[in-house]
C-alpha cells in the first residue's frame, strides 16, 4: 500500500476559482517527489491540502491507507518549511531549533542532542549562539529546514524553499537538501517552479499546468519520453525545438527536406496524412554535419551565444526559430552556412491538436 494516496482532489476555494483538477498520486514511503510547474498551476495549493492547511474540496486523501481528509496538520504528522523562512528574530540558532520540541515538553537532555545532531547535519554548531540576523540567507535558510527536521514526522513539505537565495546559495542548499533527504530518509514533497531543483532533487516529478497534472514520472522519463508539447517546452534548457508541419505523402517537410515519419508513426501513419505534426529536437540532441540514420538540415547562423561549457547557435529552419547547443571548441560562426544533424532516435513528433506525443514503442 502507498505510504500517501491522493485520489480525484479538488480545490475549488471559495470565490469559485478552480484551482486543482482530479490530481491522482501514490507517493511511497521515503520518496522525494517534486512539484514543478509554472507559477499559478496549482502547486502551492496541492501541498497546503496535504499538510491540511487547505480544505480538499472533493476527493480522498489517504495515510497509510486512511482517509485523513479531516485530520489537523499535526495528526498528519507534517513539517512544512515556507519560501518566508520566518525565524524568531530574539532566539539564538539553538533556541529557534529547540523551540518546537521545548513547546511538547520534551527533556532538556534530550532536546540537547537533537540540537547537535540537527546541526551537524545542517553545518550550523558554530553558529548555534548567534542571533538569525547574524547570518546569511543561507545559514537562515538551513535554520528553518533544521527547525523542521528536529521534529520526527513522517512528511516533509517544502514549498520553494530555496527561492529567496542567491544563485551560488541555491546550488549548494540544493546538495544540501539532497542529503538530508538520504540522511533522514523522510518522505519529502517539494514545490518548485525551477526545473533544475526538480530534475536534481526528485526520485519522481509532478508536473502541472494550468491545475491539472501533465506527466509524473522519474526526471529520466520525462526528459526523455515526455507525454506531450508542454512537457516536452519546460523540461530543458534552452527547451526543445518544435517546427510544425503538415504531412503530406507520409513526408514532413523540415528546412527544405523531406523527413519521412512513418517508422515513427507506425500504425497511425495512414491517420496523419494531411494532418499538423509538431517534429521536435533537443537542441543538444544533434551533431554537427551528416550522419546515418539521422536526419540533415541546412541552415546559416544567425547569432552565437557562447556560455563556456557550451555555445547556442540561434538558427531558422523555415520560418521557425531553433537553438542548437554545441561544443564551444568547434562552434561555427555567425553568418556561416552550416549542415546538421538530428539523429532518428533523438526525433520527437506531437500531434498538433491535442499536442500529446506520438511513440510506437
Ligand atoms: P502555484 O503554487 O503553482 O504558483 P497556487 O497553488 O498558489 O499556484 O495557485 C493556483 C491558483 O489558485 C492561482 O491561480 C491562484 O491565483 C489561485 N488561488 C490561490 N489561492 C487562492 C485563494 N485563496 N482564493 C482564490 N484563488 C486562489
Amino acid at each position: 500500500m502507498a505510504y500517501l494516496t491522493l485520489k480525484g482532489i479538488n480545490k475549488i476555494y471559495p470565490n469559485g476559482f478552480h484551482a486543482v483538477h482530479d490530481f491522482n498520486l501514490e507517493i511511497e514511503k521515503g520518496e522525494f517527489i517534486v512539484f514543478v510547474g509554472s507559477s499559478g498551476c496549482g502547486k502551492s495549493t496541492t501541498l497546503r491540502m496535504i499538510a491540511g492547511l487547505e480544505d480538499i474540496s472533493s476527493g480522498e486523501f489517504l495515510i497509510n491507507g486512511e482517509y485523513a481528509n479531516d485530520k489537523g496538520p499535526r495528526e498528519r504528522q507534517v513539517a512544512m518549511v515556507f519560501q518566508s523562512y520566518a525565524l524568531y528574530p530574539q532566539m539564538s540558532v539553538y533556541d529557534n531549533l529547540a523551540f518546537g520540541l521545548t513547546l511538547q515538553g520534551v527533556d532538556e537532555d534530550v532536546i540537547d542532542q537533537k540540537v547537535q545532531k540537527v546541526a551537524k547535519i545542517l553545518g550550523l554548531t558554530e553558529y548555534l549562539d548567534r542571533m538569525p540576523r547574524a547570518l546569511s540567507g543561507g545559514q537562515r535558510q538551513r535554520v528553518a529546514v533544521g527547525r523542521a527536521i528536529i521534529r520526527k514526522v513522517g512528511i516533509f513539505l517544502m514549498d520553494e524553499p530555496l527561492s529567496n537565495l542567491d544563485a551560488k546559495q541555491r546550488v549548494t542548499m540544493r546538495a544540501e537538501i539532497a542529503q538530508i533527504h538520504r540522511e533522514t530518509g523522510a518522505t519529502t514533497i517539494y514545490v518548485t517552479h525551477d526545473q533544475v531543483e526538480a530534475m536534481t532533487l526528485a526520485d519522481r516529478i509532478v508536473i502541472m499546468k494550468q491545475g491539472y497534472i501533465q506527466q509524473v514520472g522519474t526526471p529520466y522519463e520525462l526528459y526523455f519520453r515526455p507525454s506531450n508539447l508542454f512537457v516536452a517546452g519546460f523540461i530543458g534548457e534552452p527547451p526543445m525545438n518544435f517546427v510544425r508541419g503538415t504531412v503530406k505523402n507520409g513526408c514532413l517537410t523540415i528546412g527544405g527536406r523531406d523527413f519521412d515519419v512513418r517508422q515513427k508513426l507506425g500504425a497511425r501513419a495512414a491517420d496523419y496524412e494531411g494532418k499538423d505534426l509538431y517534429f521536435g529536437f533537443r537542441p543538444e540532441a544533434i551533431v554537427l554535419g551528416t550522419r546515418e540514420n539521422a536526419l540533415p538540415v541546412d541552415v546559416t547562423v544567425e547569432l552565437t551565444e557562447m556560455l563556456g561549457d557550451n555555445t547556442n547557435l540561434y538558427v531558422n529552419i523555415g520560418e521557425t526559430n531553433a537553438i542548437l547547443k554545441v561544443s564551444p571548441y568547434d562552434a561555427p560562426q555567425m553568418d556561416e552556412d552550416i549542415t546538421f544533424s538530428i539523429p532518428y532516435e533523438n526525433i520527437y513528433l506531437f500531434d498538433a491538436e491535442t499536442e500529446e506525443a506520438i511513440y510506437v514503442d
